[in-house]
């Protein structure tokens, strides 16, 4: 017989509602509800904490006292219970229907599932109490998670969930020369924040959404929650559609899917992106990345013409001349291309040899999506906040604005904090005027908690408005 370990592992490709593995909301069980990378690798850091190298990892013996502190002294709890209520009313179903998945410490992976709070109160001194190493974000139901026992199987539907997307460095991996594995540089930093910009100006642009949170996941990728009550409510078809839409180059397990795109398909939207890769390419890609610098590298490249003596000419041409800067090469694929367009007579290959460029272009730039993120409501997430466990980073959102700017390698540990927090209060004498400040006012995590703060407050301002308007037209009548 299997444990239920082995038997979620078994089926861990499998819908995450699986009612036999999560039956017992109140039962800590051992089981594995997520399948991606990113947790396996989580996972193992855990398990191996023992052995790690001080120098590889931030949090290890002495962590969870360190996370204790994270969450005793800087969690915004109010402002985070409040965005997931989206109202500034008591607590409502928003909340209290929302299905929280908090991992236990330790060395096993003990998920507590279908978790949901009735008050911010109730939902602090859960964390308190159990210090989780994680806590995911599920969907909001039709009824409270936490009563799963008693419910029939029926009455608990996932309702409502922000539409997310999830860009992993990992979907990069093919041709990032710069670092490799977990590792990540702000070179290639640069790679995520291109695509930030172009989802961004896409979900804005094209869809109407207003309140993207960006959150760095902590090690190399981000989180988008889309958290627009239109967004919030769309069906698992609607989130396929959109997902499909602004899937043009496949991440996650569809990572080799090429963009084929062609003058009739040409959408604005592809237009939008590609001014974007454009002012990135040459530095992003070809200074930085060097792409074409060595033959293994432009191979890859070279690969996407569809045109054999043009592969021929280049390669031969930049075996001579290996040492050519990888910007040099670009220029002569540039020239190649066009000349050869030129001397095309079947037009459909003209076509395609005139398309190559924005193709290449667009296949190094354009955000590498996991689909299988965004589509499904019930799909749970990293909450915004978290502290990785591999790097002890918090999960701070980004300003998308300023995500040029957006160093990870100095986003604020727990152990940084921890730091700061004691340097502070070794060096300020309490004052008895004026007002006391937060702690995270004292320390690097307050532009963060600041700007979520004004995040969240743009939110309850838009359904403050919404209810105030309601209101005055049920008195009109
Ligand atoms: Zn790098």
């Amino acid at each position: 017989m299997l444990t239920i370990k082995e038997e979620s592992r078994r089926e861990s490709h499998m819908d995450i509602d699986e009612p036999e593995v999560h039956g017992n909301s109140d039962v800590d069980m051992i089981i594995e509800p997520l399948s991606n990378k990113e947790d396996d690798e989580e996972r193992n850091f855990w398990k191996n904490n023992a052995n790690a190298k001080p120098d590889k990892f931030e949090i290890e013996e002495g962590s969870m006292e360190l996370l204790r502190v994270f969450y005793k002294r800087f969690f915004p709890y109010k402002t985070y219970c409040y965005w997931l209520n989206y109202s500034i009313d008591p607590m409502n179903k928003s909340f209290q229907n929302r299905e929280f998945n908090f991992v236990k410490p330790g060395d096993d992976e003990i998920y507590m599932r279908y978790l949901s709070f009735d008050t911010i109160e109730e939902f602090k001194n859960e964390v308190l109490r159990v210090c989780p190493k994680k806590i995911d974000i599920g969907a909001v139901f039709t009824a409270k998670p936490k009563e799963k026992k008693s419910l029939k199987l029926s009455a608990l539907k996932p309702v409502e969930k922000e539409l997310i997307f999830d860009i992993d460095m990992n979907d990069y991996d093919e041709f990032r020369t710069c670092c490799s594995g977990a590792t990540i540089c702000e070179k290639c930093w640069q790679l995520i924040t291109v695509a930030i910009k172009i989802l961004d100006a896409a979900l804005k642009g094209d869809f109407g959404f207003k309140h993207l949170l960006w959150v760095y996941s902590g090690r190399r990728g981000v989180h988008c929650w889309v958290c627009d009550e239109r967004a919030r409510k769309l069906n698992d078809d609607e989130r396929k559609s959109i997902a499909s839409y602004l899937g043009v180059i496949k991440g996650g397990a569809q990572q080799n899917k090429k963009v084929h795109l062609y003058k009739n398909s040409f959408h604005p939207s592809l237009t939008r992106a590609y001014k974007i890769i454009e002012e990135y390419f040459e530095r992003v890609i070809l200074e930085d990345q060097e792409v074409l610098k060595d033959e293994r590298e432009w191979t890859k490249v070279l690969e996407f013409i569809p045109d054999e003596a043009v592969r021929r000419r280049l390669n031969d041409d930049w075996r001579e001349n290996s040492s050519r800067h990888s910007i040099e090469k670009w220029d002569n694929l540039v020239e190649e291309l066009e000349s050869s367009v030129k001397l095309a007579k079947n037009p459909k290959k003209a076509e395609s040899l005139r398309f190559c460029k924005i193709e290449i272009m667009m296949q190094y730039l354009y955000p590498r999506l996991d689909e299988a993120v965004s589509t499904k409501m019930i799909h749970l997430l990293k909450s915004p906040f978290c502290v990785h466990p591999s790097t002890g980073r918090v999960c701070v959102p980004i300003i998308p604005e300023e995500c040029e700017n957006f160093n990870p390698m100095i986003v604020p540990t727990i152990s940084s904090l921890y730091n700061e927090i004691n340097d502070y209060d070794r060096s300020h004498v309490k004052n008895d005027g004026g007002r006391s400040l937060h702690d995270y006012e004292k320390t690097s995590l307050s532009p963060y908690i600041k700007y979520f703060d004004k995040f969240v407050q743009n939110i309850l301002k838009e359904t403050l408005a919404k209810n105030k308007a309601v209101m005055q037209m049920s008195m009109e009548f």
